[in-house]
């Protein structure tokens, strides 16, 4: 090979780093020969598919020979009548990390800035730097986002600004009063992405509906995925609502057939299944309590998360520590590329997976 082909890539593409996801529970049991694996890696549900999913897929399955509806007509009627949202204002995604993209490729050129906090979602940067926009991080405040900080990094060239609430992987959350007092100061010309993929776990009264927000913000984009509080991660399928100017753009560069029929029936499906959504959000409650009370206990410090998971600082090296706890079958995730090299982000997983993961824990920090 006498071509350095990473020359030729974008001035954007060389610096990235590719996302590093959850290990799969089928490459720890080939690594290590075990049988009994928990995986709380990933924010996944715990509840398994849901049923009214399963009925779903068998009837998607004896279609799979056609192309998806690329306009995503059932689903997007659904989400109207549920959230009120007309159809023209909604984007469809293969998960909501495409629809994150989508946003960057619509809206961004190597003259803009896109601001982000410390400690948010990986996924930000990697679009906003794929497309070699400048990414401007503001310091995080007590883990969580500092829009006083955000706001005053907003200048001419800022295009973009992405907030996660709550946010992963820190858990930390911003409420109604601190969200709209920021949107309130960012001009209508620089578009605020509001990602709420773990919207549905929370219950505080004070806590800020996006989608709500959407009629008195135009620059503000919600974006949404059923991978997990509604539990098809496998599946990828998400969706941004926003204006319908911003929305035709997101959709002028979006593959047209990016959600797959059996994700739309899937999606659909679940989205009328109140019940196991219900489940959903009990079972991580009591989860989170159990998780939270076992780390009391331990006298480990952690970062109060009103998500599916739970950001522990070992105060220590985590990564020996993740190390120590894939030998004992439970899988967590290491955040030393969020810059957060002792803790270690938990999911909330079903009551025996979280008391497995909390002995594993107590075994290795006693070694
Ligand atoms: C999990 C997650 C998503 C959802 O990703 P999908 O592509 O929909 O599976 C989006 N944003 C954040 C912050 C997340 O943690």
């Amino acid at each position: 090979m006498s071509c350095d082909f990473l020359a030729l890539a974008a001035a954007g593409v060389k610096g990235l780093t590719p996302y590093q996801p959850g290990k799969p529970v089928e490459e720890l049991q080939r690594e290590l020969g075990l049988i009994d694996v928990v995986k709380l890696a990933s924010n996944e549900n715990p509840l398994g598919v849901a049923d009214s999913v399963k009925q779903a897929l068998t009837q998607g399955v004896s279609e799979l020979h056609r192309y998806p509806d690329a306009n995503g007509f059932e689903l997007k009627t659904k989400l109207q009548r549920r959230f009120a949202i007309e159809a023209n204002c909604l984007t469809l995604g293969n998960g909501s990390n495409d629809v994150l993209e989508l946003i960057a490729r619509a809206l961004l050129t190597p003259a803009d800035e896109v601001i982000y906090s410390q400690y948010a979602f990986l996924v930000y940067p990697l679009v906003a730097q794929a497309l070699g926009a400048k990414a401007v991080v503001t310091p995080a405040k007590d883990w969580g986002h500092d829009l006083q900080a955000m706001a005053a990094a907003i200048n001419e060239q800022t295009k973009l600004i992405f907030i996660a609430n709550p946010n992963n992987p820190t858990g930390t959350w911003l409420d109604y009063t601190a969200l709209t007092e920021f949107l309130d100061q960012v001009p209508e010309d620089v578009v605020v992405v509001l990602d709420e993929a773990y919207t549905e776990y929370v219950e505080r009264a004070d806590f800020p509906n996006g989608l709500a927000l959407l009629p008195r913000y135009s620059n503000l984009v919600v974006t949404r995925t059923f991978s997990k509080a509604y539990g098809l991660a496998g599946l990828r399928i998400g969706y941004a609502a926003a204006n319908a100017q911003l929305t035709d753009l997101f959709n002028r560069v979006r593959q047209p057939f990016n959600a797959n029929q059996c994700a739309l029936h899937a999606a659909s499906a679940v989205l009328d299944d109140q019940d196991y959504l219900q489940r959903s959000v009990s079972v991580n409650q009591q989860g989170m309590q159990q998780l939270t009370a076992g780390l009391d206990q331990l006298g480990l410090a952690y970062i109060p998360s009103v998500g599916n998971f739970v950001c522990v600082n070992l105060a220590r090296d985590a990564g020996a520590v993740y190390q120590a706890l894939l030998a004992e079958g439970v899988i967590v995730r290491p955040v030393a590329n969020y810059g957060m090299p002792q803790h270690l982000r938990i999911s909330i997983g079903l009551a025996e997976e979280n008391s497995r993961c909390l002995a594993a824990l107590k075994k290795v920090l006693s070694a």
